[in-house]
């Protein structure tokens, strides 16, 4: 049967690869992977919630108010998934198992990335600035839109500080 030849082959090949992404290493697809599929588990080192504050690891998943999922192994390759703020994949919880799954056709070469959630980005995230391709792209637009701007405001070149002046401070500090 057609079916069963095909999830062999899904169960033998998987359809991604670690590589080098603008922020480290990411999770890229080489084969298409179809909206709606499912893609990797996010597992580890099961441990109480509660005492999750006191780790000093950022790869930790709660899965509810009890248990959270320490992923920093090494061998949990989702862990090298990127957060997006437009992604085209998802974590879902089924039975306590993190389940990330496409929900865009995935092209070969693309990264595949999820949204990390609203607490982790407040707290790691958004203090450095996200790099995902959505907002690199939305500050540029800005940036674009704010030289443009100023470009009618005035039509000059911001004066620099003069030389003389920063001597002086230097020298006295
Ligand atoms: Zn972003």
């Amino acid at each position: 049967m057609p079916q069963i030849a095909r999830s062999r082959k899904s169960i033998s090949r998987k359809p991604y690869r670690v590589g080098r992404s603008k922020t480290g290493l990411g999770l890229f697809a080489i084969e298409p992977i179809r909206k709606g599929t499912f893609i990797i588990e996010y597992w580890g080192r099961r441990i109480p919630t509660k005492i999750t504050d006191s780790l000093e690891t950022k790869y930790l998943f709660e899965i509810n108010s009890r248990w959270t999922v320490d992923g920093s192994t090494r061998r949990n390759i989702a862990r090298y998934i990127n957060h997006s703020c437009r992604p085209n994949a998802e974590s879902d919880i089924k039975k306590g198992a993190i389940l990330i799954s496409a929900i865009k056709n995935i092209k070969p070469g693309d990264e595949i990335t999820y949204n990390y959630g609203k607490g982790y980005f407040e707290t790691f995230i958004k203090p450095k600035g996200c790099k995902c391709a959505a907002c690199i792209e939305k500050r540029r637009l800005a940036r674009a839109e704010a030289r443009a701007k100023n470009g009618k405001a005035n039509g000059t070149r911001r004066a620099r500080r003069p030389k003389a002046a920063k001597s002086s401070r230097n020298a006295a500090s």
